[in-house]
């Protein structure tokens, strides 16, 4: 199939109480294991970039795996592009031909954020563009934003009401208590505010920080109104271990593909059991 925006799959997501997995790749290896593994799930999926993996590879590379994959698979993919500060690469994305764009105004006072927020919709969306926007500050390290733990807030329903209703954003990511990059206590997710933000805003809600959080945190988020939960560190271990775990144990052999190979079977295992945990999915 042809790539597709967010909008529809969230849409879907939301109204049946499920979450659409959205899944950072790094290469060629890691995009083509979230594709096989909604392909094993029939399910939709989220294939994210961050700006790093974008300035990295460059967009024509990016757009070259992902078409090739989504082309000739049966299951509905995005291409989105994670937290971005920058406008000029948000606009090169969407001419590169990705679906989806995340503006991340959030470190940014609230009417600067809105107002950047909206310029975003105003240019991505006669386009059929998808816009992600973040209101409050994701505590943890995510690409080039650090926000420390005395730095972090989290998102105030009343702002998140007036910010929706201006920006009117695809999908939306207000800070309620989750980390990106890995845990070290337990986190402190602000459930009562998920609720109230997505009754009162109707948008579907986006779960950052997602690695790491147990399968009872997810599965009462996305029945509170997130319905796409972002999983990036997973994927990072796995693309790490993965390799070294199958170098380790065959250390005189020196096959790249069948490392590659170890690899991919890694990430996708982990990806497969996500979106199951995340519903929606068939067997
Ligand atoms: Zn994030």
């Amino acid at each position: 199939m042809a790539l597709e925006n967010m909008s529809q799959m969230l849409r879907k997501a939301q109204q049946n109480k499920y979450a659409v997995g959205a899944f950072n790749i790094l290469d060629y290896n890691s995009t083509k294991a979230v594709v096989k593994a909604a392909e094993e799930t029939h399910s939709p999926v989220i294939i994210q970039t961050s700006a790093k993996t974008v300035i990295f590879w460059g967009t024509s590379a990016i757009m070259t795996w992902v078409r090739e994959l989504a082309e000739s698979s049966p299951v509905p993919i995005a291409l989105h592009l994670d937290h971005c500060k920058d406008l000029d690469l948000i606009r090169q994305c969407i001419e590169a031909g990705w679906t989806s764009v995340m503006i991340d105004a959030s470190a940014r006072p609230f009417e600067e954020n809105l107002a950047l927020s909206r310029q975003v919709v105003e240019m991505a969306r006669p386009r059929g563009i998808t816009v992600e926007a973040e209101l409050g500050a994701i505590v943890g390290v995510e690409d080039d934003i650090h926000v420390k733990e005395q730095d972090a807030h989290l998102a105030d329903p009343e702002q998140a009401v007036r910010f929706c209703s201006e920006v009117e954003p695809d999908c939306f990511a207000p800070a309620v208590g989750t980390a990106h990059g890995v845990y070290t206590g337990e986190p402190k997710i602000a459930y009562d505010r998920i609720e109230d933000i997505s009754a009162r805003t109707g948008v579907p809600l986006a779960l950052h920080g997602g690695t790491g959080l147990s399968d009872e945190v997810f599965r009462k988020c996305i029945s509170l109104g997130c319905a796409k939960v972002n999983i990036s560190t997973q994927l990072k271990y796995a693309f790490i271990n993965g390799f070294v775990t199958y170098h380790t144990k065959n250390s005189t052999e020196y096959n790249p593909l069948k490392v590659i190979g170890a690899q991919f079977d890694e990430l996708k295992r982990g990806i497969v059991e996500k979106i199951k945990l995340f519903g929606g999915y068939e067997d």
